[in-house]
């Protein structure tokens, strides 16, 4: 199938005289005849239910939707984007190991390594978007346990070099994690390029209306953990909290990642989406591709627009083809990229504070990519915690706005924007 008819028709297919649309199973357990039908589930003999802080089966079926979107072997969803980089990262690296990250990745997973993980004694080096091959292939220490970048980047922008980013992380023997929320799988699919696990916001497009935070993460299955067995003993040593099962042995290449991050992470952590949540991000995957294609259009002719105005110091939008990242964009995302725009204002910090103020129809959200048009300016909202070096480093300058166009009539966005930008 191709991938408008999975955005539609994947994960949940009823069976004859079930409920055309996914059942939402409002219940945080499940019943079982005996005891030993129940212990076999504990000790990961048998597959099923038995509370929703582990799993659900409306969120399986949304995460197995989004795993046939983006090709993968298994998937989970997590209660936010945020649970689901934590997840992804945690799962294979501990207290001790260390983690090659893009320095062009959103604000909140920026601080979540940085600060948060490092406090639990995971250490990164962030290596910069455009890096050679030399500079990245220095940027890995023996603990080196994954690499991590975002295809692109919120709110920079940039266009992760995938190739380049998982040739050098198998070359180390670590996985690469790429975050995939603003292309969405409808634009670009990173296990064709070469990554290796994949994560996602689904608070952004996947939803699209901005009515549930969520995140999913997806395993392509194709990196052999077992070749590493050393550097990965979470995965393939015995797990002593399930009667020493080896998640490699028992789940295979394809199961061990997702099988281990539910049984280990969510069972600890408990960062599972409602399946109401799960619900309507089902709905929000049935229309995503038609939603990407508008998104898309209205991007390229805001991005056109903010080229052309004298205001305006720069723009960011790889659909430009004076853009840094337009020969990354033609080779990553020949369909289009996203609907979010950055663009940079002259008159600085108070420049854009102002023009934003005046903006009618973008309304100033910390949110991004939904059907309706946003914006934020990153340096004081997102990014607040970075300092100017590190806020450059990320992309984002102080004078920088992160314009989401959503799926309005272009016309109107550019229209708001001249009458903002006529009053400074
Ligand atoms: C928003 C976002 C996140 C965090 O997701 P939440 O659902 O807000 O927790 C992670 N990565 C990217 C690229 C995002 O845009």
């Amino acid at each position: 199938m191709k991938i408008e008819t999975k955005c539609v028709q994947g994960g949940y297919v009823p069976g004859n005289g079930e409920p055309r649309q996914l059942p939402i199973y409002q219940s945080t357990t499940f019943k079982y005849d005996t005891s030993e039908d129940m212990g076999k589930l504990f000790d990961l003999e048998a597959s099923g239910y038995f509370y929703t802080r582990l799993q659900n089966p409306t969120n399986d079926q949304v995460a197995k939707k989004i795993c046939e979107l983006e090709g993968g072997t298994a998937a989970m969803l997590t209660s936010s984007g945020q649970a689901a980089n934590f997840y992804a990262v945690f799962n294979i690296a501990n207290c001790g190991d260390h983690v090659v990250a893009c320095s062009a990745i959103y604000g909140g997973t920026y601080n979540l390594f940085s600060v948060t993980m490092r406090k639990m004694g995971i250490d990164f080096t962030f290596v910069s978007p455009d890096c050679t091959k030399q500079e990245l292939d220095a940027a890995f220490k023996p603990n080196t346990k994954a690499v991590f970048g975002e295809t692109i980047a919120n709110p920079a922008l940039t266009v992760l070099d995938i190739e380049l980013f998982a040739d050098a992380a198998h070359r180390h023997g670590v996985p690469l994690i790429v975050d995939n929320t603003f292309a969405t799988p409808v634009n670009c699919r990173p296990f064709e390029w070469g990554a290796d696990i994949v994560t996602h916001s689904t608070t952004k497009y996947m939803d699209g209306h901005g009515s549930g935070v969520g995140g999913c993460i997806v395993d392509s299955g194709k990196f052999d953990w077992t070749k590493y067995a050393d550097k990965y003993p979470g995965l393939c040593t015995p797990d002593d909290s399930y009667h020493g099962i080896i998640y490699t042995e028992k789940f295979g290449t394809g199961g061990a990642f997702i099988t281990k991050a539910t049984s280990q992470l969510m069972r600890d952590f408990g960062s599972i989406q409602s399946p109401q949540n799960a619900f309507l991000l089902n709905l929000g995957l049935e229309s995503l591709h038609v939603r990407m294609q508008r998104h898309c259009e209205n991007g390229q002719k805001v991005a056109e627009y903010l080229s052309g105005n004298d205001k305006v110091l720069s723009v960011s939008y790889c659909g430009l083809p004076g853009d840094k990242y337009h020969h990354l964009a033609e080779k990553y995302l020949p369909n289009g990229s996203c609907g979010v725009v950055s663009f940079r204002i002259k008159g600085g910090r108070a420049a854009a504070e102002k023009l934003m103020k005046n903006l009618k129809v973008a309304s100033i959200e910390t949110h991004v990519a939904d059907a309706r048009t946003c914006c934020l300016h990153p340096a004081s909202a997102t990014h607040r915690q970075m300092n100017d070096e590190e806020l450059v480093a990320a992309g984002v300058y102080p004078d920088l706005i992160r314009y989401s166009c959503g799926i309005e009539n272009a016309d109107d966005l550019i229209a708001d924007l001249q009458q903002a930008f006529d009053k400074i």
